[in-house]
């Protein structure tokens, strides 16, 4: 199987932005955000879970998972969200490693917010962390979001600590300025990965 980077990142700090750049490149990328969308899509075993253990209320109209209500949930009930990632997360996992296995450019992409806070950075064999300061995280993903900067820094504070995921990294990507010079480290560290992936 071709070689599998692993790039993940607080919220916010451009791992989208990224992972965008790489595909640009021909590179197929595994993105665990929509995997976990597609384990609760209507119809899955894993939906009718959730349904019979939160009530029926948290389905929408057309039947389709109420995602706002649900985060709602698992912020405030830590015991809701244990439960919840008990019955996602294996299912997140064996979808993941399917996508994987259907890769086929040099190397693999898999782009993840939990890579380390969950078993899936078993599935990498080499770890890319995009960094940038926390202001910046706060700043552009209030922005996406339409969202106030305490929900943003509640989030991070779920996740782990910028020196924590530094301290693991492989590979660095500094994202603290223009989408352009994002885009020359990226063509950089795309060559040293194709290398790589010759050796292999
Ligand atoms: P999440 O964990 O929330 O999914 P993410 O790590 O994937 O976030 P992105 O969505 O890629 O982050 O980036 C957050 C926002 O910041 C996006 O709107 C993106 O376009 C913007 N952004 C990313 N990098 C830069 C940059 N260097 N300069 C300006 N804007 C940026």
């Amino acid at each position: 199987m071709p070689i599998i980077i692993g790039l993940t990142g607080g919220i916010g700090s451009g791992k989208s932005a990224a992972a965008d750049l790489f595909a640009a490149r021909g590179i197929n990328i595994v993105d665990a955000d929509i995997a976990a969308r597609e384990v609760v899509e209507p119809g899955t075993v894993a939906l009718q879970a959730i349904a019979e253990h939160f009530g029926p209320d948290i389905l929408l109209a057309d039947a389709s998972l109420d995602r706002r209500a649900l985060r709602e949930i698992i912020f405030t009930h830590a015991d809701e969200k244990k439960w919840l990632e008990t019955l996602l997360h294996p299912a997140i996992r064996t979808l993941i490693k399917q996508q994987l296995n259907e890769a086929s450019s040099a190397y693999t992409i898999l782009v993840s917010p939990l890579l380390l806070e969950t078993d899936q950075h078993t599935l990498v064999d080499r770890l890319l962390v995009i960094d940038c300061p926390e202001a910046d995280q706060i700043q552009r993903a209030a922005a996406r979001d339409q969202s106030g900067p305490e929900r943003i820094k509640a989030i991070m504070a779920n996740q782990l600590s910028r020196d924590a995921r530094l301290a693991k990294a492989d590979d660095i990507l500094h994202n603290h300025a223009s989408l352009a010079d994002l885009e020359t480290q990226v063509e950089t560290l795309h060559q040293t990965y194709l290398s790589l992936a010759q050796r292999d």
